[in-house]
């Protein structure tokens, strides 16, 4: 039997769902440039010269796959991309291509050099994904005339473009489609230093007094090494910067995040929920993912994709395909905000 989850009744702060203002400030904040892109040391070095020679063959990109966890700029890097590129870009993803003629008619619209992004591109149907194979390697799509026993295909060219696939999932893409992308690249978590910068950007363009550093770290030890979240905070601390006009020491800032439950390792009440049970429920034995979600009452999306990657890198848990199971560095942190 399947067993259900249901929503948590908090909004979790560090689950940055875009609300209209965020939305606004969101475009701000989105660096335009590869210089402007902060980290991903490699991924920048590869793209330049993919793009140098791309331009220098007159010829478009080869198709790009990005994978990692959310948030950590894939959709910014494919807009960069297309700026570099001086292309334009069409958004979409996997669930909104609901049927074949949702794509053919995506893939006919596009113009020469254009960019197709498609987001959580392992959600798309296979019927989607076979159009897609003959479009990215050959550049033609076939079309059925016709219906019942005269129904004939018929092969029709379409303008060479590129293709940006985003995924948090890569194990779920098929190896079809992932064999006709070019580059696979993955983006990795960000580091202090590189959070720090990016923070600093952000206060600097929403214009408020500059961080000093230990507002800087307290920020950045918080932001569970995703910018997304690292700007969420810089946001609020704005708010609170406006209001008390001193925020830039540690104390300031530990009092702030404390009022919103996130402590000092970026964990919030969903976070120490999830190990707690791990511990006094299961005693620190292999439990699986469904019977997690169902205790603790969150979607299985979100402890996978959203809750579980971050706990993993920081050593608090251990997981397969199967179960997933607490660390002793895992207990250790229980036991001391017991
Ligand atoms: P994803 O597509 O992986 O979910 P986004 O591209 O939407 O992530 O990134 C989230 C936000 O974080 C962006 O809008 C941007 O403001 C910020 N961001 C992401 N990557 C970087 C980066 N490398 N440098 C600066 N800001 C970044």
């Amino acid at each position: 039997m399947a067993i259900k989850s249901s929503k948590p009744d908090i909004e979790r702060i560090v689950e940055p769902i875009s609300h209209e203002e965020d939305i606004i400030s969101e475009v701000s904040l989105r660096p335009k440039t590869l210089e402007e892109y902060v980290g991903q040391t490699q991924i920048k070095k590869h793209l330049r010269v993919s793009i140098e020679s791309a331009k220098i063959r007159k010829s478009t990109l080869e198709h790009i796959l990005f994978y990692g966890p959310p948030w950590l700029g894939k959709t910014t890097i494919s807009a960069i991309i297309a700026h570099e590129m001086t292309a334009t870009i069409k958004h979409t993803s996997g669930p909104a291509i609901e049927k074949q003629s949702d794509i053919i008619s995506l893939l006919t619209s596009l113009q020469e050099g254009e960019i197709l992004f498609i987001d959580e591109i392992h959600r798309l149907r296979p019927q989607i994904e076979e159009i897609l194979y003959s479009a990215m390697e050959d550049f033609q799509i076939d079309i059925m005339i016709g219906s019942g026993t005269g129904a004939t295909s018929v092969k029709m060219d379409i303008p060479r473009f590129t293709l940006i696939g985003a995924t948090t999932k890569l194990s779920n893409l098929t190896n079809p489609l992932r064999d006709r992308f070019g580059h696979v690249l993955k983006l990795d978590f960000y580091n202090t230093k590189d959070l720090s910068t990016i923070i600093d950007r952000s206060f600097r363009i929403l214009w408020y007094n500059e961080l000093n550093t230990e507002a800087l770290e307290a920020i950045a030890s918080r932001s569970r090494w995703t910018p997304r979240i690292a700007n969420r905070y810089v946001k609020i601390l704005r708010d609170y910067a406006t209001v008390w006009h001193e925020i830039n020491n540690k104390k300031a800032c530990d009092t702030i995040f404390e009022s919103f439950g996130v402590d000092i390792h970026g964990l919030d009440i969903l976070d120490r929920k999830l190990l707690q049970h791990l511990v006094t429920t299961f005693h620190g034995t292999p439990v699986g993912l469904s019977t997690l979600a169902s205790i603790i009452g969150e979607e299985i999306g979100t402890i996978e994709d959203v809750v579980e990657p971050y706990l993993l890198q920081i050593g608090f848990i251990e997981r397969t395909p199967r179960w997933r199971k607490i660390t002793q560095n895992g207990e250790m942190y229980i036991q001391s905000i017991q």
